[in-house]
Parts: structure tokens; sequence; C-alpha cells
């Protein structure tokens, strides 16, 4: 039996000077009854914690590790950059180049404004959509989580929705009143939005793979129907692939599925680990933001050279061949394996994977479509495997309402060793 003892005082003290003891909620285990560990250091897919355990990692960050922890080229970058200065607020050439990838990568891209976070992003994004159409409304899914900004604090996913808040205090009224909602690929009730408030939608945002409910695939007809409709009204569609983007493939979600939005939000991948967002789109659209145009958004550290270099070293190393069918298979041999064990030891749980991503929905025998079916999960359950899965050295998101993710460090042997825990943990839960 491992032992927390360290984390456990470290938590302590840390309830004392941080909320919660944490930066960000979901960290802090409760959905699933325990306390978080401390991490001391990582490498490749592994996770060594102040205790001195050491876990097989499938947080990865919440996405941005696809190619491990402490990569070789991604450190390198990050050292020589280190060398020249860590910020000047004048820009630099690599910029551009980080720029120049994401636009040469993903399809919806001609120009890029690079910021610190996906919150800046989908933010900045909105007020963008809001400026160029003139309109006011904004369209979210349930269960899609855009960051923390107040405009899409309602029916959210991620920490939200593992906590169970509704909304959040101080959010005015007047913010939240401009965003509609739908549930997740249900395109008559998108359709009823539409002919309420169709000429007054700015822009209607999603995740076009949503990982913030747990993975969730779109029906194939979702986003297709979603592009033809918002072109028809004149509203702006943003695909934030905060997560999806670099994951599913160079061009994200909207390479993948073939469906090109107006504007697309980036983050965690393209930071490679440093704080990084990033949003593009036509360039007639981003050309309205300032300087070009009148729509407002900066940043004191935008385009920082440290996280510029681990960006730009992630993406290069992401941009070789075949990286993209490896992760595929790792997961896809996760995913069965999984499934096979869970049909062997009775435990009823939906396994949805795309790409290098995937969630099991525990009490879940048929597909979750969206947010409600996802919310009847049985989370105790979860916890319960969570708690199983960290005693034998594997870490898992802790909330059923996130994605695990692998990423090019996980070898085969590792994903054994995973389904090997696994087995013992759903053994013992069958009994
Ligand atoms: C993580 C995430 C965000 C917010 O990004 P931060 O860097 O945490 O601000 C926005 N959208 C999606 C889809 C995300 O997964």
């Amino acid at each position: 039996m491992p032992h927390h003892k360290l984390s456990s005082l470290f938590f302590e003290n840390a309830q004392k000077v941080i909320p919660g003891g944490v930066n960000s909620p979901v960290r802090a285990c409760k959905s699933v009854g325990c306390d978080p560990i401390f991490v001391e250091s990582a490498c490749g897919c592994r996770l060594r914690d102040v205790d001195g355990n050491t876990y097989i990692d499938y947080v990865g960050s919440w996405g941005p590790m696809i190619l491990g922890h402490c990569r070789r080229e991604v450190n390198a970058a990050v050292e020589e950059a280190l060398q020249s200065g860590t910020s000047f607020g004048i820009p630099t050439w690599q910029e551009v180049e980080l720029a120049r990838m994401i636009v040469e990568c993903v399809p919806s891209i001609e120009e890029v404004r690079l910021v610190n976070s996906g919150t800046e992003a989908t933010m900045s994004a909105i007020r963008l959509a809001r400026g160029v159409t003139g309109r006011k409304k904004i369209v979210k899914f349930d269960g899609c989580y855009h960051g923390h900004a107040d405009s899409f604090l309602v029916k959210a996913g991620s920490g939200v929705a593992t906590l169970g808040i509704p909304g959040s205090p101080g959010v005015p009224e007047e913010v939240v009143s401009g965003t509609l909602t739908a549930p997740f690929n249900d395109l008559e009730a998108f359709k009823k939005v539409l002919e309420q408030h169709g000429d007054e939608i700015a822009a209607v945002i999603l995740e076009p793979v949503p990982a913030n409910m747990g993975v969730v695939l779109p029906r194939e007809d979702f986003l297709p129907t979603l592009r033809q409709l918002t072109s028809d009204r004149g509203i702006i569609l943003i695909f934030d692939e905060v997560i999806t983007g670099f994951r599913l493939a160079l061009g994200g979600a909207q390479e993948y599925f073939g469906v090109t939005p107006d504007l697309t939000c980036l983050g965690k991948i393209i930071g490679g680990g440093l704080p990084v967002g990033a949003y593009g789109g036509r360039r007639e659209i981003m050309d309205q933001v300032a300087p070009v145009g009148p729509v407002y958004q900066a940043g004191t550290l935008s385009g920082n050279p440290l996280a510029t270099a681990a960006g730009l070293a992630t993406l290069r190393v992401l941009s070789r061949p075949g990286i993209y069918d490896v992760l595929e298979e790792r997961m896809a041999m996760l995913a069965a394996g999984l499934e096979g064990l869970s049909a062997r030891y009775g435990i009823t749980n939906r396994i949805q994977r795309i790409g290098s991503m995937m969630t099991g929905f525990f009490g879940h025998n048929r597909p979750v479509l969206n947010f409600e079916d996802a919310l009847k999960s049985d989370t105790r359950l979860y916890g319960k495997f969570f708690r199983g899965m960290l005693e034998k050295g594997v870490y898992l998101a802790p909330s059923q309402f996130e994605a695990a993710f692998i990423s090019l460090a996980h070898s085969d042997t590792d994903i054994e060793m995973t389904l090997r825990a696994a087995e013992s943990v759903f053994k013992s839960l069958a009994q």
C-alpha cells in the first residue's frame, strides 16, 4: 500500500493559504473521495509524488503533454530560449514561426493571435464575433467547457460539472442572459433556438468533440449541419479546439471531420506545457482585431518566448509522419482492453474513444450523447475505480467528467501494466 504522508501534510498547509488548497478546482479530488497527491517530478508517462510513489499518468496536465513529460526536444528549446531572456513585450521571430505553423496546420486559420490561456482565447473569440456581427447573443452546448469567462459559466463542463455547480455567483445575470444553450447532438433543439433568436446571435461555440463532460462523439450530421445553419444566418461558428487541436490530428477536429469553422480557439498542446492559448480564423474576421481593426485585445506576456519555444518544439515533433497513428493505436489498445475487462467482471462501463482521448462512463452501457446522459453516470463507482487505480500506480483524471489522454511516451508495456491494474481493481469492485 503506497502512503501519502507528505502529500497529506502539503495539502493541509495548502488549504491555509490557497482556497481549497488548489489553484484549479478539480485538482482537489473532491468528487473521487480522496485528497490530492503532490507531484515532485515527471518524466515520460510517469509522475512521481512527494512520497516517492510513481504513477502512469493519463491526465497529461489535462491534455498538453501529448509528447510526455520532459520530452528532450521541448526541454532543450525552453532551455535555449531561457538563455536569451524570459520576456520582452516586443515582437520575436519565434512568435511568427509558431503562428505560421498553426496557420499551416489548422484549416480554418489564416491569421492567429497568441494569448496566455484557453480561457483568454474563447473570451477574445466571443468578443470578436460580437464586434464583427454587431449582435449580442451566443449559443453554447450543455456540458461543453470554454474556460471560466463569465459568458460561458452556464451548464458548463469540467470542474463546474464535477462539483455540480449550476452557474456561478459573481456572474451578472445580464451577462449570462446573452448565453443561450442547447443539448449537444440535438439539432432540433438547436433549430428552435435559431428560430427564436436567430437574428440576435453573434456566435455558436462548441467543443467539436466535447471532452469536458467526458468524451462525447458528435453524431455524423451534427457538425456539418451546424456549419450550414450558422452560415445561412451569418452567425460565426467557433470551434473550441483547446483540447482537440493538435490532439485528434495536426489540424484538430476540423481536419478530422472535414468541417471548417469561422474561428478556432486553441490552447493546451500549442504551449507544450507552458501557458499559451490562441484564437484564429479567416483573415477578414481576424483583421477586425486591434491594431488593424477596432476590437480590442491585448496581453503583456502574449507570445512569451519560453511558452513559444515549448509550443514550437511540440508542434515540430507532432508534424513528423505517423505520430497520430501511433497515438491512436495505443489508445485503441487501452480502450479495447478496458472494454474486455469490464465485460469479464460485469462492470457497466461505456468506453468512448476517439484518437488518443477516451472516457469510460461508469453505469452506462449505451452511447453517451450529451450532458444529460453523462450526468447519469455512476460517479461513486468511478471514485472507487479512481482510488483503486491510484493505489496500483495509475493516475486518472480525478473526475468522471474528464478525458483520459495518452502521450507518445506511453509504451505498449505501460498500457499492459495499466490493464493489469484495472483488472485487479475491477475484480475487487465486482466482489
Ligand atoms: C481547458 C479548456 C479551456 C480553458 O483553457 P485554460 O487554459 O484552462 O484557460 C477552454 N476550452 C476547452 C475545450 C478546454 O478544454
